[in-house]
């Protein structure tokens, strides 16, 4: 099983992620004795996390550089985490995927989203994930938690750029229903949690 999270930032992925780990590894979870594997990207695996310096410290990165290398990481990432641990009948639980480079270099920097996905598509040889949840914040909500946690990452691109993020995941969510399931992530973290574990719990089931 390989489930992904996506969304822009501050939608809570990172708190999100570990809590679903502990439901699945623990007793009550329909997918106990699983041998579960939590990754990321950009930079799930050791060249990954070389790839990620590049991308997000450099000065300047050119547009395609940038879907370039985030489809780098991808390849690699899914040849030697993602695939191996899929194979051996593992769940695999990752923090952004392809949908990512779909929404931010595709919409975000105005890339053809199309060739952003089909670029994916040839570096994964066609991975795509069993099921995606969207944590989807609105505008006004990633404010609020804007100035509460001061989030640096969010300071780089204005507000029209996250919207246009967020506007992306909707409509890839809307265009594949069978794959994603949005969450309201406006909510509180036990509230995101309990809904996250219930519709896993059901699609499992379905
Ligand atoms: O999710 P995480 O904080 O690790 O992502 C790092 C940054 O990289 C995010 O701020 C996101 O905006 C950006 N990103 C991107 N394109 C991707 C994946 C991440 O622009 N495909």
């Amino acid at each position: 099983l390989f489930v992904t999270f996506e969304g822009g930032d501050g939608g809570g992925k990172s708190t999100q992620i570990p809590l679903l780990e502990k439901w699945l590894r623990s007793e009550s979870s329909p997918f106990a004795g699983a041998e579960v594997t939590v990754t990321k990207e950009p930079g799930g695996s050791p060249l990954g996390a070389q790839i990620r310096e590049l991308i997000l410290h450099s000065d300047h990165v050119s547009d395609r550089c940038e879907a370039l290398l985030y489809a780098a990481d991808r390849a690699h990432h899914v040849e030697t985490v993602v695939r191996p641990a899929l194979e051996s009948g593992g769940i695999v639980v990752g923090d952004r995927y392809l949908d990512s480079s779909v929404a931010y270099q595709g919409a975000g920097r105005a890339l053809d989203p199309s060739d952003v996905y089909e670029l994916s598509m040839w570096a994964t040889q066609g991975l795509l994930p069993h099921v995606t949840f969207l944590l989807d914040v609105t505008p006004e909500a990633l404010a609020e938690r804007r100035e509460k946690a001061s989030l640096d990452r969010l300071e780089r691109e204005g507000i029209e750029f996250h919207e246009a993020v967020r506007a992306a995941f909707l409509d890839l969510a809307r265009r594949d229903p069978e794959r994603w399931i949005v969450i309201g992530a406006s909510r509180s973290i036990d509230d995101v949690h309990a809904e996250i574990t219930q519709r896993l719990a059901d699609w499992v089931r379905v």
